[in-house]
């Protein structure tokens, strides 16, 4: 039992202890922490692989993300969904597995799951049915969690990642909707020594499961994949992605095989890794480990591994479970999820223009570098706000700049979120709109910026209060010019005998001596007429 509790708290050590994912039978405890002492004893030697062998080797990835859905009530209660509140208080019969209790499918969390299926270019099954998956833990009431097995709602799909500006696809086996488990507190309570809570609020919560295929080859294409998946949730609101809260938690497969050989190798699972980094961090070692075994002699088992963030490795837990040790069977209680025509293509109808195709029309319609393209549309919301500011200015070139040179740079100097507070899209169209006719130069330009995110200003409010308003009057302009061209008759001289390209060093000094503020069309204007052509 102690040998139990000194593991369990190390899978919490990240803070996400992942239901069902330790322990899942008594009689395969046991092996699990025996496999975890002897991954121990082979740690030390784990890291030494040289680039030479390592090159010889292909890893084989594929991961496995779970995805909590933003619904506001659980999928087969009206229980609340929300986060944080007290344990236990949001439950009822059915989520605590009570006896009797018959689960009703919350229609959003299919709408939802359709969303991204339809996003990760899947087939959308028009049946799918729920499985029963059995095992045993304390947060599972049931002694059985409501998934999808041998039909999901739907297969088939593909997801496209860059890396090094090469673009890949990689498949998507499958996506399926299931409910979550409650969670285990092993942690902070005064006699967590002696006991581990349970907490039900989460116990019901609908995920949906994004399975990829072996499709990866490095941990960066991992990353990679699962940046692009994530932004992809975000676009289409199906959930807040949250690695913090476990709104997102990633399994990862993983083998090696020696490069050309078609077979994979055995793989292990990867588990309890909160964020992407280190999900990287734990492939780059589990290949580096697993090559170390080959090249030893030795066998990879199949297993389950932690990834422990303290002490940069990976650990074995318990041998991994094959299908058939969950014993599926249809859910009996639940009929067959039916998705007609109509309902998909309304879905379909309703999805957002997705991240690749907005990266795509920010070029073709506005002119943009790709790069440029790809920062913008790294988010929804940091794309429609340059939407609305290059269509309120007219300048798209220019409103990129702005955007990804000044604005987010201002925004992270003085720690304010990007959004429309404190600088509205139209605010900054404004200014965009007095650089782009020349109205204030771009030096002034950034000084009223940087005003306006620290006071929430409108760029015309800061230009009139700080004095910075453009001087057109020629009368006050003529009296700058004069005075330059009277202590600078050399290049006068220059310009008369025909060197026209000294024009612009006048307007330059004009320019300078106005601080920025002089009118350049009437710059030019006074200019001519003042030096006599
Ligand atoms: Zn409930």
């Amino acid at each position: 039992m102690r040998r139990r509790n000194g593991a369990a708290r190390s899978l919490d050590y990240n803070g996400d202890f992942y239901h069902g994912d330790s322990f899942r039978s008594g009689l395969r405890e046991d092996e699990g922490i025996q496999k975890k002492d002897e991954a121990h004893a082979n740690m030390a030697t784990a890291t030494l692989i040289s680039p030479e062998v390592r090159a010889r080797y292909e890893p084989v990835i594929g991961l496995e993300v779970h995805v909590q859905l933003l619904t506001k009530s659980k999928i087969f209660c009206a229980c609340s969904t929300r986060f944080g509140d007290p344990p236990n208080s949001n439950t009822c019969p059915v989520c605590l597995g009570l006896p009797g209790a018959l689960p009703v499918l919350n229609r959003e969390a299919v709408t939802m799951t359709i969303k991204a299926a339809l996003g990760l270019n899947c087939t959308v099954n028009p049946s799918s049915r729920f499985a029963r998956k059995n095992y045993f833990y304390p947060d599972l009431p049931k002694g059985y969690q409501i998934s999808q097995y041998d039909q999901p709602l739907a297969e088939h799909g593909w997801l496209e990642i860059e890396l090094d500006g090469l673009a890949k696809q990689i498949g998507i086996t499958r996506v399926h909707l299931e409910e979550d488990a409650g969670k285990s507190l092993h942690e902070g309570f005064p006699d967590s020594d002696r006991m581990s809570y349970i907490d039900l609020n989460r116990s019901g919560v609908p995920l949906i499961e994004t399975v990829s295929e072996p499709d990866l080859r490095s941990p960066e294409e991992a990353y990679a994949y699962l940046s692009r998946l994530k932004t992809l949730m975000l676009y289409l609101e199906v959930s807040d992605c949250n690695l913090e809260e476990g709104s997102l938690r990633c399994d990862a497969n993983v083998s090696v095989r020696l490069k050309g050989a078609e077979k994979f190798g055995t793989k292990t699972e990867v588990k309890n890794v909160n964020s992407f980094r280190f999900i990287q961090k734990a492939l780059a070692y589990e290949i580096d480990r697993q090559i170390e075994l080959l090249e030893g002699g030795g066998t990879v088992t199949q297993e389950t591994r932690l990834w422990d963030s303290r002490e940069q490795r990976t650990f074995g837990m318990r041998t991994k479970e094959f299908a058939h040790d969950y014993r599926y069977f249809p859910e009996p209680d639940l009929p067959p999820l039916v998705v007609p025509d109509e309902w998909l293509e309304e879905v379909r109808r309703s999805l957002p223009e997705l991240p690749q195709a907005k990266e795509d029309r920010f070029q073709s319609e506005y002119g943009l570098s790709k790069q440029d393209a790809q920062l913008l549309t790294a988010s929804r919301a940091m794309a429609d706000y340059f939407e609305r500011v290059a269509r309120e200015s007219g300048e798209p070139k220019l409103s990129a700049n702005w955007i990804l040179n000044d604005l987010i740079f201002l925004l992270e100097k003085h720690g304010k979120p990007f959004g429309d507070d404190p600088v509205p899209a139209g605010n900054l169209a404004e200014l965009v709109g007095l650089v782009s006719k020349g109205s204030i130069s771009g030096t002034i330009a950034k000084d009223v910026l940087e005003e306006m995110v620290l006071a929430g200003r409108k760029a015309g409010e800061v230009i009139a209060a700080k004095g910075l308003e453009q001087i057109s009057d020629p009368e006050k302009i003529a009296a700058v010019a004069r005075g330059i061209i009277a202590v600078n008759s050399k290049q006068v001289e220059q310009y008369r005998s025909g060197k026209t390209a000294t024009f612009g060093w006048f307007v330059g000094q004009v320019m300078k001596a106005t601080r920025g503020q002089a009118n350049p069309q009437v710059v030019q204007e006074v200019l001519k007429r003042e030096l006599g052509n």
